[in-house]
């Protein structure tokens, strides 16, 4: 059994629709694969309907954005209820405010004479789509700017920037419990991958390992052999099981899916933990 729990599709910064990555996830060789879009389930009903098409079970998920004294975490959420009001919320307000961050990013970057407007970046993104970064570089890609979104992240777009700007997302304690009040399972995406930025502590890991985290994510790419070890050992201390997965965003990154998998026996435990009545979708 192969199993990638953690890929994006068009409804948020993935390339290619949610029907298309289950698609590649069958030719991969993939049996299970989550669909875990950044604050939105828009992807979902594609992906389930793609499941019996092409053979692949399908976990419905989303990536939430959080944030705790400035630093960006990733919370996982597996098979959550979507008509919880108090989820829905929250990803919503996130995704507002990511439109208003996007404009304010734009307008700063086109005061410094890079030539980038917001109708530039809305062309890049799909009605439904969650706004993020990765359109920006589409939008600065086709304007001839950057070659790709490596190049644009290298860069104008990285954290930190002068064109940085952040936009609102939940407190990663709220969120665990957020997740699990929507009946879903709470994983924490990349704990220590200091090459995307700064990493919270293993204080705040335990704070959401009380609230009801059910696991990290230890194999990544984005984790050093030193970091997949210390998400390991941290998880075995908290209880907390870990989960290995591509973090595939089609052709934005170079993320392949099935790069990492996760074991049978945590998917198992995944499925018994979630109460909302969401379940994995087998062909
Ligand atoms: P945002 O959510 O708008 O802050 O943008 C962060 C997103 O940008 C992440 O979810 C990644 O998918 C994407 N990203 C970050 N760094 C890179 C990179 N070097 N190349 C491609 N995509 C990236
Ligand atoms: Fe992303
Ligand atoms: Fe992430
Ligand atoms: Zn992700």
């Amino acid at each position: 059994m192969r199993i990638d729990l953690h890929t994006h599709s068009s409804a948020s910064d993935g390339t290619e629709p949610a029907e298309e990555v289950v698609a590649q996830a069958a030719r991969a060789g993939l049996d299970v694969v989550a669909l875990t879009d950044h604050d939105t389930y828009a992807g979902w009903p594609a992906a389930v309907a793609a499941a019996t098409e092409q053979g692949v079970a399908v976990v419905r998920g989303i990536e939430i954005s959080c944030s705790r004294k400035g630093i960006s975490i990733h919370l996982l959420g597996y098979l959550p209820d979507p008509e919880h009001h108090g989820l829905d919320r929250e990803i919503a307000r996130a995704r507002r405010s990511r439109v208003t961050r996007i404009e304010r990013m734009v307008q700063k970057m086109a005061a410094a004479g890079i030539p980038v407007t917001i109708e530039d970046v809305r062309a890049q993104a799909g009605e439904d789509t969650t706004m993020g970064r990765p359109h920006i570089a589409d939008a600065l890609v086709a304007n001839g700017v950057v070659r790709d979104r490596a190049e644009a992240f290298a860069d104008i777009l990285r954290n930190g920037s002068r064109f940085y700007v952040s936009h609102y997302a939940p407190d990663p304690v709220r969120a665990v419990e957020l997740v699990r009040a929507a009946g879903g399972v709470p994983v924490m995406a990349h704990p220590f991958a200091k090459a995307r930025g700064w990493t919270v502590g293993g204080d705040v890991i335990e704070e959401m390992a009380r609230a009801g985290l059910a696991g990290l994510e230890a194999a990544h790419r984005d984790h050093s052999v030193a970091e997949r070890t210390h998400a390991e050992e941290l998880a075995a201390r908290l209880g907390l099981f870990t989960t290995g997965s591509s973090d595939y965003h089609g052709a934005g990154k170079e993320n392949r899916l099935g790069e990492h998998t996760t074991e049978p026996e945590v998917l198992a435990r995944i499925e018994e933990q979630a109460t909302s009545g969401v379940e994995v979708v087998r062909p």
